[in-house]
């Protein structure tokens, strides 16, 4: 294998442990320059590139750059000038369907107008019972947008589609006939976009320049929460393209109502439209997303070997296509078909994964996280209802997904008479039987608990 085989290989498993937007920003642009005995050489195109990426990526590459060749052991990075460099797609043979279909990195590729990116589409979105109801409603807005649902806001956890299917609208809509003006923002972008024009006194000129705009797609707009200045602004923005009929999308990793620091005066905007869920595909789904994924790259891997991915690969869809690119480089490097035995050790990196177990410190910290808070404030002794509830919520999985004895929570919990955690055990319990929205919180930190 060549550095630059090396190096594709490397950003085709990479793309699956980090978001796509920096994904797209720090490794735009780079490649491997030499190998020099243990120690591999990365060039970036500036020292941003390469600060960010020898102290936030250093460990990922390493690893990935070892699982691939174990006798790598260090890495270096040096600053070479954009303009020397070779294009990611022309480093590719051309006859070699598996490097060109598969590691062209579409994710550099996205439209300069609009943000997207053109492989999110229907036609390879799967539908299933886990995510019909997103589909459809969708499928609806797009046909008909501003009128058939405003806002339409799209939830689930990482990695199960949220992404793909919010873009597919706005691909749709501006390649439709009518000519749409689309624009598609993270919201990290947009709040940043709004803190920028506050602090250079140009607000209305940024509200200007989405006024044109026909539909507006933010995506994970949970980050909004508690920046009060910029959820003020934004609800200026929804409300003057809302008025005028303009789509406005949303996708987030929670329902409105549990997000927390979120105005009450956004939350009920978020929840004039429709609301849908993605959820985890089941087994056979995940078989023919598999199925669709291979045939998109013109590639075929033994039955058995899809069955044992769709088996163990349940975290989420992005996991699943991980696995899948995984596999493939080993065919494309090897030149050789894994079979079932080769597959099983090519992925165990995925199957066994720490993430997929929990532990206490995994309940805790997603807890905490879950409800904004500190992971210490879940020990302080208050009363106070924000941090009350988290606790028991915390001291009712403890028992509930580990087993944990009455004592021992208590104990964790600085000592606390037994009997508060059976209480708060019972409450939890009770309360979740007749409280959907807590039921639905439970299951979605669970969900988060057990998929990393
Ligand atoms: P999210 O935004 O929810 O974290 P993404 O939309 O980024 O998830 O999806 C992760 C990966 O899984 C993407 O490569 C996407 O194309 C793929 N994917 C997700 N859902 C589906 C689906 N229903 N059918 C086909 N591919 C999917
Ligand atoms: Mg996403």
């Amino acid at each position: 294998m060549n550095n630059n085989e090396l190096w594709q290989s490397v950003l085709a498993q990479i793309q699956f442990h980090i978001s796509r937007a920096n994904f797209a920003t720090w490794f735009q642009n780079t490649e491997i320059i030499s190998k020099e005995n243990e120690t591999i050489v990365i060039s970036v195109p500036n020292a941003f590139s390469k600060e960010w990426l020898s102290n936030k990526y250093n460990k990922l590459i390493l690893k990935t750059l070892h699982d691939i060749d174990d006798k790598i052991k260090d890495l270096s990075f040096v600053i070479k000038p954009q303009s020397q460099k070779t294009p990611i797609s022309k480093v590719l043979p051309e006859k070699d369907t598996i490097e060109t279909e598969q590691l062209k990195f579409d994710e550099f590729k996205t439209n300069k107008e609009t943000n997207l990116n053109p492989r999110y589409t229907f036609d390879n979105f799967v539908v299933g019972s886990f995510n019909e109801l997103a589909h459809a409603a969708a499928l609806a807005v797009s046909d008909n947008s501003g009128f058939a649902y405003n806002p339409l806001f799209i939830y689930g956890g990482v990695g199960l589609g949220k992404t793909h299917l919010i873009q597919a609208i706005g691909n749709k809509i501006a390649d439709g006939p009518k000519k749409k003006k689309v624009k598609y923002l993270s919201s990290e972008k947009f709040v940043s976009g709004i803190v920028s024009a506050i602090r250079t006194n140009t607000m209305e000129a940024f509200k200007a320049s989405l006024s044109p705009i026909d539909v507006l797609i933010l995506d994970d707009i949970q980050f909004i929460a508690g920046k009060n200045k910029s959820q003020e602004e934004f609800f200026h923005v929804f409300n003057s393209l809302y008025e005028k009929n303009k789509q406005i999308i949303l996708s987030s990793d929670r329902p409105p109502n549990a997000i927390p620091e979120l105005e009450d005066r956004l939350r009920s905007r978020f929840e004039g439209g429709m609301i849908a869920d993605v959820s985890l595909p089941d087994y056979e789904t995940r078989f023919v997303i598999l199925k669709i994924k291979l045939q998109e790259k013109n590639m075929e891997l033994p039955e058995d070997v899809l069955e044992y991915i769709a088996v163990n690969v349940k975290k989420n869809i992005r996991e699943l296509e991980g696995a899948l690119n995984r596999l493939l480089i080993y065919y494309k490097i090897n030149n050789n078909i894994p079979n079932l035995e080769t597959s099983k050790k090519l992925l165990r990196g995925f199957i066994f994964s720490p993430f997929d177990v929990a532990n206490y410190k995994k309940i805790i910290e997603t807890v905490s996280k879950f409800y904004n808070l500190e992971e210490k404030n879940l020990f302080d002794p208050t009363r106070r209802k924000e941090i009350v509830k988290p606790r028991q919520i915390a001291m009712f999985l403890l028992r509930r997904e580990l087993k944990y004895s009455f004592p021992a929570i208590a104990r964790k919990f600085g000592g606390k008479d037994h009997t508060t955690a059976i209480y708060a055990y019972k409450k939890i319990l009770q309360e979740s039987e007749e409280n959907n929205k807590l039921t639905e919180e439970l299951g979605l930190i669970k969900q988060r608990i057990y998929s990393g």
